[in-house]
């Protein structure tokens, strides 16, 4: 059973430490700070030693511990497994951060961002716009901060991340002197931690319009409004892969800001890039007035209609892409979702001129790869069309999946040649 938290005081100043097993009370004194210990059940276990990092609420045995607090992880026998997020809210009580018996404080948390910055050194060569953070990848769960230019973009997506935000922005100017540092601290997911939406400045100012290139493309991002920390940047390398194979007449059908319309341009002879929303559209506009192509129109439209209408009209194209939002976000959509694809891989491989490419993503972890690749078969079946699967591809490597925690794969990119 859960015991209700014990109220402290010691360990509420993020700046000194989150790790605040120091804090148990002696032998024989009476006093009401909590040991941060958490004891979990056999099936808790037997999930950390799969490799998963979350323990949900029903394993929890007991907890002796703040919301948010960095505990100590015990089994029923007393061993002990490792220091761990807390929340007393989420589904997700339990987020391991090392096994190790060591304390969570600054110079740990200084150490792990130190890390995830070095692998970035060697995975993003050229792009000034990538994830420095990736949260349980990175051994830092809940903590996502995204580079744009000279500016972080910080999300704090469970309790203890929260609650160690000073210090993590303490850490990040010290780390990497950003002019600027934004908490777009507004996902969903907040909600079940019992954490508000907040979108605010931690540190200098964060203007309105912040420029960045992605390869050989500018953006314009709006980091305060902008979808997810503002761009799309686990897309940076497949919108490159697409480059590679574009020629002739290019639709790009879920183009937001133009990630994929923009990359493949100087390639193509002509691109037209739908989506449905005005303001995306005019986003794309833009990017594609710095960046001085001519050969781009994106206009507002619906995917759906807009692939269907092509296919009465037996319009063509040499490369179509399919980019849309997550059609499964939970179990229970999994079958719309499938039905989502299917047509509109449909229509696309319908419209391809023969050696036409069709790259298709789907974004929903709920739907794995490999029913990803079942869904595009039967589409292709279909529509009789025979496809080579020319690249099977995932979110750009500043995103790495976590080989045991198959929540961190969430992204899949085909790329297929159509005969
Ligand atoms: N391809 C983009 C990211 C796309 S995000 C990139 O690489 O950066 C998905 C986009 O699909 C959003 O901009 C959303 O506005 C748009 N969208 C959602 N439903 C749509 C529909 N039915 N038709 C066209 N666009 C749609």
């Amino acid at each position: 059973m859960l015991r209700p938290p014990v109220r402290s005081t010691c360990n509420r100043c993020a700046n000194v430490s989150f790790d605040s097993s120091h804090a148990a009370s002696s032998v024989g004194e009476v006093s009401s700070v909590p040991e941060n210990r958490v004891v979990i059940g056999p099936r808790g276990v037997d999930r950390l030693r799969s490799g998963h990092q979350w323990v949900y609420r029903s394993d929890v045995r007991s907890v002796d511990a703040d919301p948010g607090a960095v505990v100590r992880l015990f089994d029923e026998r007393g061993r002990y497994h490792g220091r761990a997020f807390y929340s007393d809210r989420s589904q997700i009580s339990i987020r391991l951060v090392t096994s190790d018996d060591v304390e969570v404080d600054r110079e740990f948390l200084r150490q792990r961002l130190l890390a995830a910055a070095e692998f970035r050194k060697r995975v993003v060569a050229d792009s000034e716009a990538y994830r420095l953070v990736y949260g349980e990848a990175d051994a830092l769960p809940s903590l996502i901060v995204d580079c744009y230019g000279d500016y972080l973009v910080m999300q704090n997506l469970c309790q203890s991340s929260e609650r160690m935000k000073p210090l993590l922005v303490e850490l990040l100017l010290e780390l990497f002197s950003p002019r600027g540092i934004i908490e777009r601290n507004d996902p969903k997911v907040r909600l079940l931690e019992g954490l508000e939406q907040r979108v605010s400045t931690l540190y200098g100012e964060v203007p309105d319009e912040v420029r960045a290139r992605e390869g050989g493309i500018e953006y314009i991002y709006d980091l305060h409004h902008g979808q997810k920390t503002g761009g799309f940047l686990d897309q940076r390398e497949n919108h490159e892969a697409a480059a590679n194979y574009a020629s002739g007449e290019v639709l790009d059908c879920f183009s937001y800001h133009g990630g994929f319309a923009l990359t493949v341009a100087a390639k193509a002879q002509r691109v037209e890039a739908i989506d449905l929303s005005a303001a995306a559209v005019s986003a794309a506009q833009r990017n594609q007035k710095i960046n001085g192509f001519d050969n781009i129109i994106f206009r507002e439209a619906n995917s759906f209609d807009l692939l269907k209408q092509y296919d009465d009209e037996d319009r063509r194209f040499d490369m179509v892409i399919l980019d849309p939002p997550a059609f499964a976000k939970n179990r229970e959509s999994i079958p719309a979702a499938h039905r989502g694809y299917k047509e509109i891989n449909l229509r696309a491989l319908k419209i391809l001129r023969p050696g036409g490419y069709l790259v298709t993503c789907s974004c929903s972890h709920h739907i794995a790869e490999a029913l990803f690749l079942q869904i595009v078969a039967e589409a292709a079946n279909d529509a009789h069309r025979t496809v080579n699967v020319v690249e099977r591809r995932t979110q750009s490597r500043d995103h790495p999946i976590l080989l045991t925690v198959p929540e961190t794969h969430y992204l899949k990119c085909l790329i297929l040649r159509c005969l």
